[in-house]
């Protein structure tokens, strides 16, 4: 459906608003002037973002920042990420990092609850819709999370 894109990225923090005050995150959605609404199969991207803004929350220490941004990208399609002043991911687990249970040692992973399926369930959701994702990330000092989704549509309905 169409949606608009800075109400649908400060609906998905006001879902996670407890956690968020809980450990004194500041959270931050941004949405650059080339865009403002899109065709979107709202209930899958909102979990593809719920899965996103979870991690950051779930590997990022109290008092830190998270930031989801949203615009076009040089090719022209809409383009959303998620940005965490988190523990990072270790170069050597990044490319594995949306495999099926993959979760970065166990040690550090264990007490925070999941099954290591959110990355990948965000994989296929944006795959089936035509999009990308990719991971970049800083051991120590956070990760960024970038999604991709086709703005065809539009073009198509001329809206
Ligand atoms: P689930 O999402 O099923 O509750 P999970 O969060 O462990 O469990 P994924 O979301 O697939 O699983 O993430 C896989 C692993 O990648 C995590 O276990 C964690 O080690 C690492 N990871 C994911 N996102 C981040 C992040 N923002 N910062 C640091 N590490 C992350
Ligand atoms: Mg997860």
């Amino acid at each position: 459906q169409e949606t608009d894109i800075a109400e649908m990225l400060e609906d998905v923090a006001d879902r996670f608003s407890f956690q968020i005050r809980q450990k004194r995150i500041s959270i931050r959605t941004i949405v650059r002037r080339d865009i403002s609404t899109a065709w979107l199969d709202r209930d899958q991207i909102d979990q593809v973002l719920g899965n996103l803004v979870s991690n950051a929350l779930k590997y990022t220490s109290e008092g830190g920042s998270i930031e989801i941004e949203a615009g076009r990208n040089s090719e022209g399609m809409l383009e959303i990420s998620v940005r965490d002043s988190g523990i990072g991911i270790p170069k050597k687990d990044i490319e594995r990092i949306f495999e099926r249970f993959y979760r970065v040692d166990k040690a550090r992973s264990r007490n925070m609850g999941g099954t290591g399926l959110g990355l990948s369930i965000a994989r296929e959701i944006v795959k089936a819709h035509g999009g990308a994702i990719s991971l970049q990330s800083e051991l120590n000092k956070g990760s960024k999370v970038t999604f991709t989704l086709p703005l065809e549509k539009q073009r198509r309905d001329g809206a």
